[in-house]
């Protein structure tokens, strides 16, 4: 595994346990010589996980579309940004420069982008591990929610077994490694 995209909030969320797992996840990622490809913000979760990996020496890709070049507040130290045209681009960029990905706490960008990758794994567009990292219980109702799919005929065991999820960084880095 070379390169882990990480889908999460422009915003911190509330809990100081957001900001101090994004900062684990990078550092973590930088340590197993894993490059981060992320939406290549400075802001919220997306700045503290790509800080943390520029400190800890590893490489950050940023894909950002030139629209949000403002809103977003471009990284301007990260190993390389690419400006993209729209929200699809990057998103397709994002995945297609990634050997797995990971989402993190977020709001609608991330729970989007998260799904486009599960709908494209479904399709079997690709085949690259997606784990969510579930802290403080964040995820615990979307889970349940993808279990009621299933119990309700709308979703296949195979395809909810496409998410991963665990409660730790390191537990979630390790699962997306194992199943790679
Ligand atoms: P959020 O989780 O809403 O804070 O958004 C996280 C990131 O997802 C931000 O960089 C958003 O710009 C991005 N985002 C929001 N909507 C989309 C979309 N439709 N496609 C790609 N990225 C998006």
């Amino acid at each position: 595994m070379h390169r882990i995209a990480v889908y999460c909030g422009s915003r911190s969320g509330d809990f100081s346990v957001f900001t101090t797992a994004a900062t684990e996840l990078g550092s973590l990622l930088a340590s197993q010589g894993i490059a981060l490809v992320y939406g290549g913000a400075q802001i919220g979760l997306m700045g503290a996980v790509a800080d943390a990996a520029l400190a800890s020496g590893g490489d950050v890709i940023g894909v950002i579309p030139e629209a949000l070049m403002l809103d977003e507040v471009v990284h301007t130290s990260l190993t390389r940004l690419e400006v993209v045209g729209s929200m699809h681009e990057r998103k397709a960029r994002m995945l297609e420069l990634a050997d797995g990905v990971v989402a993190m706490p977020g709001g609608l960008g991330t729970l989007e982008e998260l799904f486009e990758a599960l709908t494209w794994a479904q399709l079997r567009f690709h085949a690259k591990p997606i784990g969510l990292l579930n802290l403080n219980g964040y995820f615990d109702d979307l889970l349940s929610f993808l279990d009621n799919s299933v119990s309700t005929g709308f979703l296949s065991p195979q395809n909810r077994a496409l998410l991963l999820h665990a409660t730790t960084p390191e537990s979630l880095l390790h699962r997306l490694v194992n199943v790679a």
